[in-house]
């Protein structure tokens, strides 16, 4: 599933690309026809992202709320979309191009501008809903570190209030908004913190440790693309960018070294994903 850092990068191609534009708006796939008939021929006047889920906001404050959930994607073609990597629309050597491109696979939406086009398949959610509607999702979501008005505080009073293990409430979008799995093992990882201690057991410090580091972490993957958690000195190779194998310190290595004390890293099931941790680093 797409983390919150790849959700921004959406929004952030949506205001690079298409905000201030009329857009035509279609179903390619046919089950989004009539929320498609809504929002055609309208300007795009916003996008914001918000943990994982996405806001447009169309001419006349219609929004459009998209969670991509487990398979779904964006896949942009045209001018200055090149950075969205496998959600971009390729054209093999030789092929004339064509623009706008075939939709391919099943395309939920379409929205089309001049010069660029978006076609989102296999979400969890597509839906056009009103200014209230907004508010409402907006106010069930978590604090989201990407956004400027996130309030660690809020998310802590949560986390204090609750004897659940820390490694689930992470996981939890109602506390922090757009933390996945792999950043949810790096972080407590990171912080040395056992991920079955109480959330009621987590001290301020470590908290503000954590919410710090995450923010850190997940800036950096809006400007990247990429998750890499893991400092120069802890990878195989201290030099030049993190290989991918190198990116991370637990998160998807169970039974590997840890990076640090070289202890087989542990996967045990929780919050319904795999947490990765190392048993002797992750005492605090
Ligand atoms: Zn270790």
């Amino acid at each position: 599933m797409p983390e919150g850092h790849t959700v921004h990068r959406l929004a952030g191609a949506f205001r690079t690309r298409f905000v201030g534009k009329t857009v035509e708006a279609s179903s390619p796939q046919g089950r989004f026809a009539d929320g498609a008939a809504l929002l055609d021929g309208r300007v795009l006047r916003a996008a914001e992202a918000h943990g994982k889920q996405m806001f447009l906001m169309f001419s006349d404050e219609l929004w459009l709320r998209v969670h991509l959930g487990l398979y779904g994607m964006w896949r942009f073609a045209g001018p200055g979309l090149a950075g969205f990597g496998r959600r971009t629309m390729r054209v093999a050597a030789g092929e004339r191009v064509v623009f706008p491109p075939e939709p391919r696979g099943l395309v939920r939406l379409r929205l089309l501008t001049r010069g660029s086009v978006a076609d989102l398949s296999g979400p969890t959610a597509c839906t056009v809903i009103s200014p209230a509607e907004k508010a409402v999702a907006m106010q069930r979501l978590g604090e989201d570190p990407l956004r400027d008005d996130a309030d660690p505080g809020r998310a802590f009073a949560k986390v204090r209030a609750s004897r659940s293990a820390i490694g689930l409430l992470l996981m939890r979008q109602d506390i922090v908004a757009g933390i996945g799995n792999i950043y949810r093992a790096e972080i407590l990882f990171r912080a040395r913190v056992d991920p079955h201690r109480p959330g009621r057991e987590i001290p301020a410090s470590v908290w503000d440790a954590l919410w710090t580091d995450l923010a850190v972490l997940m800036r950096d993957g809006v400007e990247t693309g990429r998750i890499v958690t893991t400092e120069p000195a802890d990878r195989g190779r201290a030099s030049g960018k993190a290989r991918r194998d190198d990116a991370s310190y637990v998160a998807h290595r169970a039974g590997r070294p840890c990076r640090v004390c070289g202890t087989p890293v542990l996967g045990e099931p929780m919050a319904g994903r795999t947490l990765y941790w190392c048993r002797v680093c992750q005492t605090g």
